[in-house]
């Protein structure tokens, strides 16, 4: 039965994982959608981690992005748009043995998911959410998201987004009681390779934002920052996330950063010189919800069963 101790006494069995044993079913996405990229990155980073299928589970909510849990052999939750934050906070609060992985988009996160996004970062539950942003809404063709550009021609705005978009990154490092709070781009695989495994080892909620490339109805969007890699800025830091020298070299724009400077950070997310890629912030010490809340989850069934009917038989007359 869900939630009673013996469900999580699995015994794991002795072998060594290969990446086909987390391979699902044939990706759907278009060619050179970045999520082909983030894709790979997770399952060469359950393979390396030597994950247990068993014991992963992948949510997400609704989006190109959110097919993620069909393409992977764990197990997974391709719940309702904006919702799958909660589902994993739920899946957390009673499973403190799962590898949570959640798949949301910037339509997912950034706009009905908003107030999950928020509270979820609060409550700084153990999982790592993957925010793939597109600054569309992809699934749905071609509509304005909340991180769409100005002047972005859409569905819903022919003539251009009105509004300025919103940084997600900005956003969550406003967050009261953050605790990681990370930057990739998709086509740089060794960048988003190393921030996906500091974000699996933290502990607490790591919220990584990833620059995706949709080519279908945003090929321009990212495209002078691919041909320029100096309008990258990549983070470095002893504390922060370590790049092979090969790849570091190939990003000139850098800048020192020690990601337990948060009024640094926010400096850093809210200039427009340069996109940052790396860690902006990190709090081990955040409070976390689903310590303060792991109550009996070590009681059996029989156990349960007793307390129910001992309150029951108080009732008696
Ligand atoms: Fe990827 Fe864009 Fe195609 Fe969706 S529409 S699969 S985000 S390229
Ligand atoms: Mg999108």
């Amino acid at each position: 039965m869900y939630g009673l101790k013996t469900d999580w006494e699995m015994v794991e069995p002795e072998r060594h994982y290969v990446l086909e044993d987390y391979e699902g079913a044939e990706p759907r996405w278009c060619p050179g959608c970045g999520d082909h990229a983030v894709l790979s990155g997770l399952l060469r980073l359950a393979r390396d981690e030597q994950l247990v299928p068993e014991k992963t589970v992948v949510v997400s909510g609704i989006g190109c992005s959110s097919r993620f849990p069909h393409y992977l052999k764990t197990y997974g939750f391709h719940g309702l748009h904006g919702r799958p934050l909660p589902v994993a906070a739920g899946l957390r609060s009673r499973r403190p043995d799962l590898d949570i992985f959640v798949i949301t988009g910037d339509g997912d996160c950034c706009a009905i998911g908003t107030a999950h996004w928020i509270h979820a970062i609060r409550y700084n539950m153990n999982m790592t959410v993957l925010l793939l942003d597109n600054s569309v809404y992809g699934l749905t063709k071609k509509q304005t998201s909340p991180t769409s550009p100005l002047g972005f021609q859409s569905a819903t705005h022919p003539g251009g987004a009105q509004l300025p978009p919103i940084d997600p990154i900005a956003v969550t490092l406003g967050i009261a009681n953050a605790s990681f709070v990370a930057q990739s781009v998709d086509w740089n695989p060794a960048h988003v390779m190393e921030t996906l495994r500091a974000a699996h080892a933290h502990e607490g909620l790591s919220f990584v934002r990833i620059l995706q490339r949709c080519p279908h109805f945003t090929p321009k969007t990212w495209s002078e920052v691919q041909g320029d890699p100096s309008l990258l800025m990549l983070l470095e830091h002893e504390d922060g996330i370590p790049l092979p020298e090969s790849v570091a070299k190939t990003l000139p724009n850098k800048r020192r950063h020690d990601p337990a400077d948060l009024p640094e950070a926010h400096a850093i997310a809210s200039q427009r010189e340069a996109i940052p890629i790396g860690l902006l912030y990190r709090n081990r010490d955040a409070v976390r919800y689903d310590l303060l809340s792991a109550k009996g989850l070590d009681v059996t069934r029989e156990a349960k069963l007793e307390a129910i009917q001992s309150e029951v038989d108080r009732f008696l007359v």
